[in-house]
């Protein structure tokens, strides 16, 4: 992209404090870990040089993959980008890869790790490096919940749906229950299939995701949902209120898509005549509800590759991507939906001092920050996302 001009102007107003990285614990994420091993510096001139030697080191040895919200120090090394579930299936299909360096966050490392052979290992550069979304939903809150739903005679007509970016331990437990997991693509396509299975859907961990399929893509009320609160004596729910609802939502969200609001929404139509507003469905329900577009991140690509010259989008997504859609749109007006920075703080816990560790540290003969995922719970799992492959 050297060379390439562009409209985009970095937001101005910062109001949150941006982490060091590599350094200390982050107490908004829920991993909090230090690195291990000796980091570079971040300001050593030789990172692209000591991070291009290592890799060519290892050959077809490793296999490194970057998200879409990764930083662009990142994604320069990256040997396929995607989101996580594509990313996942790259993994799968590089049986010959000693090593996937995944360059994302903790769930999506250990999809890989489940879809992957029990030969190859699955390396995150930052264990830090997590979704509160995926942390908002705990296993035993999760059982606790359908233990309530059992009590009141209700969960044989539940099906459990889990997002992509859900723990292992989730996935497992959809599993064990006959789910299915689904990605932000093929959500619909695992809402019609869990309502011909039965008559209530639990859905986890993303309530706006849930809500927004279910509303705006099947044509549910806004009442037919319910939110189940963990925090709370049965959710915050009455018992009428369970036995009454279609979706039963978790009471998660992403901490980046949720920022967006209606005013964001506002503001960009008035200061930009004839913007396209273009956000991803984990953004709020009135925020989906007042853009022209929705759609996975892979969904909004595509809307942008396909836009004419001169059009002008707001985009309601994670800010490393926007930007550099922005760069590879020179004939474009595309813009951060919001005016306050957005970026995934634990996405961007991977950094390029963590990934010449990483790979200096594969070189030199030791393996480090190995996710792994246990064979029981890696096994349900694999049925929950084996059901969301054979979606109809
Ligand atoms: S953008 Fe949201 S869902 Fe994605 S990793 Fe960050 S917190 Fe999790």
């Amino acid at each position: 992209m050297a060379g390439v001009t562009s409209t985009w102007t970095e937001p101005s107003n910062t109001p949150l404090t941006l982490l060091l990285l590599g350094k200390g614990t982050d107490p908004a994420s829920e991993r909090g870990v230090d690195c291990p091993g000796d980091l570079p510096a971040p300001s050593d001139p030789d990172l692209v040089a000591r991070a291009t030697a290592a890799k060519a080191a290892l050959g077809d040895r490793v296999f490194v993959l970057g998200h879409h919200y990764q930083r662009d120090e990142v994604i320069q090394f990256a040997d396929v980008t995607g989101d996580s579930f594509k990313l996942a299936q790259q993994a799968a299909a590089r049986p010959d890869a000693e090593f996937i360096v995944f360059c994302g966050v903790h769930f999506m490392a250990e999809s890989a790790d489940i879809l992957t052979q029990p030969s190859q290992r699955v390396i995150l550069p930052d264990l830090a490096a997590g979704c509160s979304m995926a942390d908002m939903a705990v296993l035993g809150q999760v059982e606790t919940a359908w233990e309530h739903f059992q009590d009141l005679g209700i969960v044989d007509q539940i099906v459990p749906v889990t997002y992509m970016n859900s723990s292992a331990d989730i996935k497992g437990f959809v599993g064990r229950n006959s789910g299915v997991v689904c990605t932000s693509s093929n959500a619909k396509r695992a809402l019609d299939w869990s309502f011909e299975q039965g008559s209530k859907v639990f859905f986890l961990p993303d309530q706006h995701l849930g809500r927004n399929t279910a509303v705006l893509e099947m044509g549910f009320d806004l009442d037919d949902c319910v939110l189940y609160d963990p925090h709370k004596p049965n959710g915050g729910l009455t018992d009428e209120q369970l036995i009454d609802a279609r979706m039963i939502l978790w009471r998660g969200h992403c901490s980046v898509h949720g920022r967006f609001t209606i005013d964001s929404v506002r503001e960009v139509r008035e200061r930009v005549p004839g913007v396209n507003v273009l956000v991803h469905p984990e953004c709020r329900h009135e925020v989906v509800r007042a853009a022209d577009q929705v759609g996975s991140t892979e969904y909004i690509i595509r809307a942008l590759d396909a836009a004419p010259a001169g059009s002008a989008w707001a985009v309601g997504t994670e800010l490393n991507l926007v930007r550099r859609l922005a760069l590879a749109h020179p004939d474009k007006q595309v813009m951060f939906l919001d005016r306050t920075v957005c970026y995934c703080s634990t996405m961007n816990r991977i950094d390029l001092p963590h990934l010449v560790w990483t790979l200096e540290e594969l070189v030199a003969g030791r393996v480090p920050n190995v996710i792994t995922v246990d064979e029981k719970t890696a096994h349900e799992a694999r049925i929950a996302l084996d059901q969301m492959l054979a979606l109809p």
